[in-house]
């Protein structure tokens, strides 16, 4: 079996902005790949709802108006190219512990041992499966 995983280590960017140091360039808004952030009230705000935890606005903001409050990992899984490319999937929003990671990295591999067919990937089990059901499985272990 084919296995891919994405691991991407982010910084969860607070809410509260700076604003006194912000210049209105909006390159936040036109950088966030999720399209979280707006204005609001003459505010920038990131919809949490929305946020991907990628850092984008943390990085690119050229005042640091938008700070890092938590750190952390997040876990995608199932990503892959090839023949077949699929998009990878957020399992955790935010883990802070490392241990954690590993523990979560040791139940995606148990699963997909106990539930991948030959030659699936991971990402193509889970579209098999129910990407939402498996996730939830995952969580629940
Ligand atoms: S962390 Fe990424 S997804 Fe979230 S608001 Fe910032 S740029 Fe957008
Ligand atoms: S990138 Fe920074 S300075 Fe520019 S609008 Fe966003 S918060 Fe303000």
């Amino acid at each position: 079996m084919k296995s891919s995983f994405w691991f991407i280590k982010v910084i969860l960017s607070s809410r509260e902005m700076s604003g006194t140091d912000c210049i209105n360039c909006n390159i936040c808004v036109r950088g966030c790949p999720v399209k979280a952030i707006s204005q609001l009230d003459g505010e920038y705000v990131s919809d949490q709802t929305k946020c991907i935890n990628c850092s984008v606005c943390t990085t690119i903001c050229p005042k640091q108006s938008w700070q890092a409050k938590r750190r952390g990992y997040s876990v995608w899984i199932g990503g892959t190219n090839g023949k077949v490319p699929r998009a990878g999937t957020r399992l955790s929003r935010l883990v802070e512990n490392l241990d954690e990671v590993y523990a979560i990295i040791d139940r995606v591999l148990c699963y997909y041992k106990d539930h991948g067919q030959k030659p699936e990937r991971l990402g193509h089990m889970l579209e098999r499966l129910g990407t939402e059901r498996v996730c939830a499985e995952l969580l629940s272990r």
